[in-house]
């Protein structure tokens, strides 16, 4: 399967992936085209045109997911996916509890299937505001609305998984989100980070933007970097064809996620970082292959300025 064909006519920019033996990425966006309308809204916004991999792990009979898919339909080409492999017994992970993580679920989870045949595990906190009335609501009120699947099993600090004879260790870390999930592959090196890591540039939520949480957002960098044997991350959010290739070098995007974060908060009036464009911000990464540069994401590292830029005006 060619990096550019789409295996799906109903999703003609969705690019089937297979970084490693038994494991594969649903990746779509990034095309420069919108998927859902014109008008603003998440899926297009927050998601197609960034880019998103959602991905599969099989062993035997035995399948993760690792997110759920942007809508049903690619959800339901996973799942499919997975099955035509040969998998019976599947599981899905949500790596935290943004849309563009957990949309998809309801075709994985159908309502009339609620029999267990497919496990659906989270961090508890992704249970906890999955499940609180007003996020019930806003999803209600999303422009595409979608239905909220409640994880079946969560965990606090880490969970092992087993897939066939495949070790998955789920661990929960304070970046993107204080839910993040991310599942480690200690045989192969090999980590799926959801949002924890993203290329071009991680993002900075207004409500995440303190100096104490950028502090915290680089100590969980270098405890994640710490993993014993880690090499290759697999991110949701990143270049198709360095995720098709096997993914990025832990140390090098780690190292340039860091340097992001210590130049957005640097203890001086004005960073120099805000004045400047990413593209000319990640240079020197894009040059040494560490990072893929997009376009897109100048809007991320915009909204990440205003951000810190709001969050310094209310601690004074
Ligand atoms: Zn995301």
């Amino acid at each position: 399967m060619g990096l550019d064909s789409s295996p799906s006519k109903s999703l003609p920019t969705m690019r089937l992936l297979n970084p490693y033996p038994n494991i594969y990425a649903y990746y779509d966006g990034r095309t420069g085209t919108r998927y859902h309308s014109d008008s603003p809204n998440w899926l297009d916004d927050g998601a197609f045109k960034l880019g998103v991999a959602t991905y599969s792990i099989i062993n035997g009979t035995s399948a993760l997911l690792y997110d759920a898919g942007i809508t049903p339909e690619h959800a339901t080409y996973m799942l499919n996916h997975v099955k035509s492999l040969g998998a019976t017994k599947i599981m899905l992970v949500y790596s935290h509890v943004h849309n563009d993580h957990i949309a998809g679920a309801s075709a994985i989870y159908p309502a009339r299937d609620r029999i267990k045949s497919v496990e659906v595990i989270a961090h508890e906190k992704t249970y906890e505001d999955l499940a609180d009335p007003l996020s019930v609501e806003e999803i209600a009120e999303e422009d595409p609305t979608f239905q909220i699947v409640l994880p079946t099993k969560t965990y606090n600090e880490e969970m092992t998984l087993q897939i066939g004879d495949e070790e998955v260790k789920l661990m929960n870390f304070d970046i993107h989100t204080p839910d993040a999930t991310v599942a480690w592959l200690p045989k192969r090196r090999l980590l799926l980070a959801g949002d924890v890591l993203e290329d071009t540039v991680t993002y900075l939520s207004p409500e995440n933007a303190k100096v104490e949480q950028l502090r915290t957002h680089i100590t969980e960098l270098r405890r994640l970097a710490s993993l014993s044997g880690l090499e290759k991350v697999l991110p949701a959010h990143g270049c198709p064809k360095k995720i098709g290739g096997g993914g990025y070098d832990v140390k090098s995007f780690v190292d340039a996620t860091i340097k992001y974060i210590e130049a957005m908060g640097e203890d001086v009036d004005e960073p120099e970082i805000w004045t400047l464009r990413l593209e000319e911000v990640v240079k020197s990464e894009v040059e040494s292959g560490g990072l893929g540069y997009w376009d897109a994401y100048e809007a991320v590292h915009q909204e990440n300025v205003d951000s810190v830029k709001k969050a310094r005006k209310q601690t004074g």
